[in-house]
């Protein structure tokens, strides 16, 4: 890679630390990145043959139409494919699932005839862990010996440990709950891991409790093995919490005032607690959408809020954590291949899970951070693409975060305007 910031505005240039031949030094590089060319298309490797991928994984690259290396993957891959640790900070979907899910392949393909998990991904949802499963079929389809099964809570444990002993597979995705139940029982061998990944890793380390979690399914694998953390957020001591885990790793991170979308239109409603839902219906009216997704702070509102557009003949769902398991996969994969188009969700798909046609989110409840808005509002405009988020305020509280948000990520976010042209916020 060279450096050359000469070329490009400063807004896109960051520090990495970009390992030298050997896994225990690293050097400091400065690199720039074009501003937004209306998709993530990188400007160093010409295509992901770049990277000495095996032909099977850039079949499958070319068959899910990925042309060009997004701009994490090209800062990434190198390093991750290489086998090198990585802490991966990048703005919501712009292809960090890719960088490791890829990584792994590439480097399982010589062990591929090796039984045993030779690699963990945990995350903190089970619909994200869904996700990233089919991140690995989808990648490894010209792979067959290579087996991913993903692991959660609310199926039966049963299954699980009848799958890991007549058909153990090499990736085992999950959520840590269930993946520490299956070690402890002695189900799930990890003695051989070579590599132990974490995806949304702040929601994984933040919280103490799921954080001494991931540490003992992280003693009971091997010392020697390549971890990789990602995440769009770093909140507080995250960043140092991950690096414990790690040696020497790669370290990409980005400017906080950097992280938001540059597709993302953001507008805010004021109104009164009573006038949302009006509001809302009339928005979903007036405006052109292909999916919605609209936050609510709680379940109960969650399944109000949906009962009430469904009888104003509004065909939404709804997602919560209180819904079963097999529901909760079920409505997922219909918002996902698109037969439902209006999604109303509590924080549960606040983040990570990627609905590749959402173009408008709406906070109908002003979420509890700024870091939650970040993640709610990246469920559009997703990859490059254009996407409308509209925040609804309602209260003093609301007004600090909304602040908040605007200091933090240093963005301004008007007042809703009466008209917005479909084209500002749907790629064409
Ligand atoms: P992620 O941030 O990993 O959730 O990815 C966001 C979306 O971008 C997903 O729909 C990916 O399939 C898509 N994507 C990731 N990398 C690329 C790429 N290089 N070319 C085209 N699409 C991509």
């Amino acid at each position: 890679m060279t450096a050359d910031n000469a070329v490009y505005p400063s807004d896109r240039v960051r520090t990495i630390l970009i390992p030298s031949a050997c896994k225990t030094t690293t050097c400091i590089l400065t690199l720039a990145f074009p501003q937004n060319r209306g998709s993530y298309a990188g400007i160093y490797a010409s295509g992901f043959r770049d990277f000495l991928l095996d032909p099977r994984l850039l079949q499958a690259l070319q068959d899910a139409a990925f042309e060009h290396p997004s701009e994490v993957q090209q800062e990434c891959l190198p390093q991750a494919v290489y086998g090198q640790d990585v802490l991966c900070q990048a703005k919501s979907g712009t292809g960090k699932t890719a960088v490791f899910v890829l990584a792994t392949l590439q480097q399982l393909i010589p062990d591929m005839g090796t039984k045993g998990v030779n690699t963990i991904v945990l995350c903190h949802t089970r619909e994200l862990a869904f996700q990233i499963c089919k991140e690995f079929l989808r990648f490894s389809k010209y792979l067959p010996e290579i087996k991913t099964k993903v692991f959660f809570g609310g199926i039966p444990v049963q299954q699980h440990k009848d799958i890991l002993k007549t058909d153990c597979p090499h990736i085992v995705v999950g959520t840590p709950g269930r993946i520490e139940q299956l070690i402890n029982e002695k189900d799930l061998d990890v003695s051989k891991l070579k590599r132990f990944i974490l995806d949304e890793c702040d929601s994984l380390l933040d919280n103490v409790e799921m954080r001494e979690v991931v540490q003992k399914i992280f003693q009971a694998t091997p010392r020697e093995k390549q971890v990789m953390m990602f995440s769009a957020t770093f909140p507080g001591d995250t960043k140092d919490i991950a690096r414990r885990f790690m040696y020497s790793p790669l370290e990409v991170f980005v400017d906080e005032c950097k992280l938001t979308l540059h597709g993302l239109l953001q507008y805010y409603v004021k109104l009164e607690e009573n006038q949302k839902t009006a509001k809302l219906n009339s928005l979903l009216d007036n405006l052109e959408f292909n999916q919605v997704v609209i936050f609510v702070k709680s379940v109960q509102r969650c399944t109000l809020l949906n009962k009430v557009l469904n009888e104003c003949n509004f065909p939404s769902i709804y997602m919560h954590s209180r819904l079963d398991q097999e529901t909760r996969i079920e409505r997922y994969t219909a918002f996902k291949d698109y037969r439902s188009r209006i999604l109303v969700s509590t924080d549960i798909f606040g983040r990570g899970v990627d609905f590749e046609r959402v173009n408008i989110v709406f906070n109908y409840d002003m979420p509890p951070n700024a870091d939650t808005y970040l993640h709610r509002v990246g469920r559009s405009g997703r990859f490059g693409t254009k996407g409308l988020a509209i925040t609804f305020v309602a209260s003093d509280e609301d007004e600090a975060i909304l602040q908040q948000v605007q200091d933090r990520f240093a963005v301004t976010i008007q007042p809703l305007p009466d008209k917005i042209e479909p084209s500002a916020y749907m790629s064409s």
